[in-house]
């Protein structure tokens, strides 16, 4: 069935979870805030696009999940703790089934970090989604890419490439079982790394998140710091969903190249190692060490290691 773009907003985006620095939310010209006191505003926007960063046909919630996900992964490699988010969305027609799974995937993941929806926009046109979102951060310090300096041990959570090996699986239609299963979800709900982020934001000296490919992503932390990286492959954790499905020059690629991760990759000024490995909520691993120079070079088993595929990029 149709609806009115009123109808829409009304029935699935005006109403939910409430928050006390909202002032004014979804329905006026504009939202008004309460800025938080003693505290420095962090925002940014994200847009994904159908057949671009998501399979045409893609569950709509799952759909309202990532356009959310993609947007926390960036406040959370900021150290800062997200509070509210602007939705834009462009669809080809008010189709109400899809709207509310979108609508439920999207807020479901906005109520587990305390997440409110304060406006935003509709369109008819080609599938696309744009969140902005907005937190704060200390005013004692948050995260950049800039941060990393000659001796600091470069590190990752999660494990990149499972990712974009679901998205394979995805693609290929591959022969269900537990790991593809895990590997698609992987990809379809990827999982924003706002604790991580808010833990490391006093120990890491640098930190990204992973979106277009761990080594292309390394390169850029790299090239804002103004330091070199040597990244050990044989470090890179392990997946066994992946090794199941995949051979082994196959997930090294994926790992390295894959994108759509959503981890962070971060460097650690080494006194800062044991408070780090102390209180892990998810597995993080020492993938390799920052030193001078430009650029990343790959290493496995001591030897230089050539890489074939470095990354996702739009205009290449
Ligand atoms: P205007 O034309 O003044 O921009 P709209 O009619 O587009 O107003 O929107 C009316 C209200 O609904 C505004 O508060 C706007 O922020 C909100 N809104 C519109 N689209 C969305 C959406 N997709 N999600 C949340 N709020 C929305
Ligand atoms: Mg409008």
């Amino acid at each position: 069935m149709s609806l009115t773009e009123f109808e829409i907003i009304a029935r699935y985006f005006a109403h939910h979870d409430a928050r006390a620095d909202v002032l004014l939310g979804v329905g006026d010209d504009a939202a008004v805030l309460e800025a938080m006191p003693g505290r420095k505003l962090v925002v940014a926007l994200d847009t994904i696009v159908e057949g671009v960063h998501f399979p045409a046909g893609t569950a709509a919630a799952d759909v309202g999940h990532r356009a959310l996900a993609v947007n926390l992964s960036d406040l959370a490699a900021m150290g800062a703790q997200p509070s509210w988010m602007l939705l834009s969305v462009s669809m080809p027609q008010a189709d109400e089934q899809w709207v509310a799974g979108f609508a439920a995937g999207l807020l479901e993941l906005a109520r587990q970090h305390g997440v409110v929806l304060v406006g935003g926009d509709m369109v008819r046109g080609p599938l696309a989604i744009t969140v902005q979102i907005g937190g704060w951060v200390e005013p004692d310090g948050w995260l950049t890419r800039a941060g990393a300096r000659p001796g600091d041990q470069l590190w990752v959570s999660g494990i990149p490439g499972e990712a974009a090996a679901g998205l394979a699986v995805l693609q290929q239609s591959l022969a269900p079982g537990a790991a593809a299963t895990h590997l698609a979800q992987r990809f379809l709900r990827p999982q924003p790394r706002i604790a991580l982020g808010r833990r490391l934001r006093l120990l890491a000296s640098a930190a990204m998140d992973v979106s277009d490919g761990l080594l292309t992503d390394i390169e850029k932390l790299c090239a804002a710091s103004g330091c070199a990286a040597q990244l050990d492959i044989d470090a890179l954790p392990a997946s066994s969903a992946m090794s199941e499905l995949f051979g082994a020059s196959e997930c090294v690629q994926l790992a390295l190249a894959g994108g759509d991760d959503y981890e962070l990759v971060f460097t650690v000024p080494p006194q800062h190692a044991a408070q780090l490995r102390a209180s892990a909520e998810l597995p993080l691993a020492q993938i390799g060490v920052i030193s001078a120079g430009s650029g990343v070079q790959c290493i496995r088993q001591g030897r230089p290691f050539a890489v074939a595929r470095r990354g996702y990029d739009h205009f290449a």
